[in-house]
Order: C-alpha cells, then sequence, then structure tokens
C-alpha cells in the first residue's frame, strides 16, 4: 500500500514554502486550467495568526498566487466559530481587505445559501447541511492550522471543514455527537488537498484560546486523514487516540499512516486541552443555551455571549509600561479602544482579537487578561 505523503517545509518565506509544499503534495493532480477552488481556512475567531488561533494571511494569499499560476480561480469561503460573526471576523483579521487586495471572491458562508448534503457512511448524520458553494467549486483546499481542541483533541484538516456550515445550523453538528459529526461533513465536503499552516500553532484549551507555539513551517499532503496524523504526531499524541480520525479513517477519508517528505519540525509534547474544566463547562453551557434560544424562540444573545466570552477569551490588558503612543488604537479594528497612557478597552465592543497586543512596539506593554478560565482551571 503506497503511503500519503506530508510534505514540509521549514524556516523559509511563507510564500515560497507554500508553493514547495503544493507542488511536492501533487496540487496539479486536484487543480487545473479552468478550475474553480474554494480555499477554506480557520478563522475561528478574529485573533491574529500570530496567538495561533488562525490560520496565517501570509499561507492563504500563497495559495492564492498558486491556484491562480495553474489558470484556476480561487475563491476563499469561511464560517467562523460561534458565536462571532464571519463578517467581523474577516473584518477585524483583514481578510475583506486580503480579498480585495488580491481580487479574489470572498465569501462569509454564513450568509450564503446552504443545502443538505447525503452522507454516503453516516456516523450520526443521514444528511449535512453545508454551503451550496460547494457544488459551484472543483476542487476544495482546507487550510487549518495545528492545534490541540478541547473537545476532539487536534483538530486539523477534517475538523476544518466544519466551517462550511452555517452558524445557525451548527447546533444541530455539536449537539449529534462532534467527532462522528465532523467526519460526516468531511464525507460531503472531503477536501482534495491540505494546506497545514504552522506558522504557528496553538496549544492548551483549543481551538478559540490557548497559547501559541511558533514553529515556522508549512505542509501540505493529498490525504486530510494523514496530514491529521501528523499533527497528532507533531503534538504528542497516536493518531489511534483521536476518535474523529479513527472514524475518518473508517469512513475511507484517509490513511492514519504516512511518509514525511522535507524539514518537518520536531515533535514536541502540546500542552493538554483540559476535558472536564468549569470553564469548559461554563463555555458548552453557554453556547447550547444559546443554540436553543435561537433555535426556539429566534432570541439572539450573541451581544450577551460576546462579553459572557469574556470569562473564556482574552481581553487586552495593558500596564505602566505603555508610552500612549496610539499604535494599538489605531489598529484595533472596531474601535473598542480609546487612546490614552494606558488606553481604555470597551469590553461591549471588543473582540478579543489580539491585534492590540501584537501590534504595540514597547515590551511588557499590551498583554491578555487570563480570564476566569485561568482563575477557574489554573
Ligand atoms: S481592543 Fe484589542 S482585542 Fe479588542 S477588538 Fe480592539 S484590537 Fe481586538
Ligand atoms: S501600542 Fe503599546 S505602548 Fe502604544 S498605546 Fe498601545 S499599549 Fe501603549
Amino acid at each position: 500500500m503506497t503511503l500519503p505523503t506530508i510534505c514540509v517545509r521549514k524556516g523559509g518565506l511563507v510564500p515560497i514554502m507554500v508553493r514547495e509544499v503544493m507542488e511536492a503534495a501533487g496540487v496539479r493532480e486536484v487543480v487545473a486550467e479552468g478550475d474553480v477552488v474554494l480555499v477554506k481556512p480557520n478563522f475561528v475567531r478574529p485573533a491574529v495568526s500570530a496567538t495561533g488561533v488562525t490560520t496565517n494571511l501570509e499561507v492563504v494569499e500563497g495559495i492564492v498566487d498558486v491556484v491562480r499560476s495553474l489558470g484556476a480561480t480561487p475563491v476563499i469561503g469561511e464560517s467562523c466559530g460561534v458565536p462571532f460573526r464571519t463578517a467581523d471576523v474577516f473584518s477585524a483579521l483583514g481578510v475583506d481587505a486580503l480579498a480585495k487586495k488580491l481580487d479574489v471572491r470572498l465569501v462569509d458562508l454564513d450568509t450564503y445559501p446552504a443545502k443538505d448534503y447525503e452522507v454516503p457512511r453516516p456516523q450520526t448524520l443521514d444528511t449535512v447541511h453545508l454551503t451550496s458553494l460547494l457544488d459551484e467549486v472543483d476542487s476544495v483546499i482546507s487550510v487549518p492550522v495545528a492545534k490541540t481542541h478541547n473537545v476532539t483533541t487536534i483538530t486539523g484538516a477534517v475538523k476544518n471543514m466544519h466551517g462550511t456550515v452555517p452558524d445557525t445550523e451548527k447546533w444541530r453538528t455539536h449537539l449529534s455527537g462532534v467527532n462522528e459529526a465532523i467526519v460526516d461533513i468531511a464525507q460531503a465536503a472531503r477536501p482534495d488537498l491540505s494546506v497545514l499552516d504552522m506558522t504557528t500553532c496553538l496549544e492548551g484549551h483549543g481551538p478559540m484560546t490557548g497559547d501559541p507555539v511558533p514553529l515556522d513551517a508549512v505542509a501540505a499532503c493529498l490525504d486530510p486523514v494523514a496530514i491529521d496524523a501528523f499533527i497528532a504526531h507533531l503534538t504528542g499524541y497516536e493518531p489511534e487516540d483521536v476518535r474523529h480520525l479513527v472514524l475518518a479513517h473508517d469512513a475511507g477519508l484517509g490513511q492514519l499512516e504516512y511518509a514525511v517528505e522535507g524539514d518537518a519540525p520536531e515533535p514536541r509534547r502540546f500542552a493538554r486541552a483540559r476535558f472536564i474544566t468549569p470553564s469548559l463547562l461554563i463555555q458548552q453551557y453557554w453556547t447550547r443555551v444559546q443554540y436553543f434560544l435561537v433555535r426556539r424562540f429566534g432570541i439572539d444573545l450573541r451581544s450577551i455571549n460576546k462579553n459572557a466570552g469574556g470569562l473564556i477569551l482574552q481581553y487586552p490588558r495593558f500596564t505602566a509600561k505603555c508610552t500612549g503612543c496610539g499604535d494599538c488604537v489605531d489598529a484595533c479594528p472596531v474601535d473598542a479602544l480609546t487612546k490614552g497612557e494606558p488606553p481604555r478597552t470597551d469590553s461591549s465592543t471588543c473582540l478579543c482579537c489580539g491585534i492590540c497586543w501584537n501590534v504595540c512596539p514597547v515590551e511588557g506593554a499590551a498583554g491578555y487578561t487570563r480570564s476566569l478560565r485561568w482563575l477557574l482551571d489554573g
């Protein structure tokens, strides 16, 4: 049996690494002249890629360039994580500005029409409700970040396809058994190629929070299960211990064994997501209450949810080292900061995107709150 090959590059310029791994992995087998190609990044919430939470825009740009160089047309599509609005996330991360600069179509999958797709080998759902954009494209490129995940152990190319579900439908997949549901989704929307962003990975309580692990690397593979097995090894797990990977393998989505070509980062034991913790219970309880109220009564608690997210998420925190330069105020995408020394944060507006503490030029002047999650979980 031929093993799928994970092609890896490390320590180079991002666009060059992206081009090399895509070519080595066999992009020409799945993208042809005249094709339309869905590029599906992971923009789960408005947090810049330096936090390890979202796909690096340089990686996305590199993929767009490669697809175009093959005479195909790229389309970028995403539905971000609940409770965030995808349009806010696109704006906060500069995705819409990137799409404009590259003159590439950007699709908010929350507002785009969706339809039911049959699942060939159902694990929990006979049909999955996904974006109908899938019918308009010839191939799909999944662009995950290597992360630990508080429910699914790790998240990668397979789990990333959960973002083809509009946010109003995510309740169904969450309540149907996440591991099984994401395999059902990936059967209806199997990526033809996966490009793994390891420029900054995420360890700990992912996928929305945690601690960044910069590895300065990119990988690609035609087999989404194999590249996720690679993530498992990278982060200190055996693929057989990751339930959705075993299910995905059994459903015929790919292999758990692989070969590596190129200079892969040394595996290291990533800090683990904590499974049963007070903050996780709060997070899951709150999410389910919201889904229930929206679905049954049309009551949208997202503005409250955004504030309640402060129990879990990281808000900016400024120290006496702040010089009042205002760089963070200018960079904030939603004007949540008022200039000062230090700036003041409007927590009802703040998206917890992390841009302000990442642009700050003064060492130790800007960071983030440790939140109730830290108080509860240590
Ligand atoms: S205050 Fe900081 S974390 Fe909040 S939205 Fe603005 S830039 Fe993002
Ligand atoms: S960028 Fe840093 S130093 Fe400048 S105002 Fe913001 S926190 Fe203060």
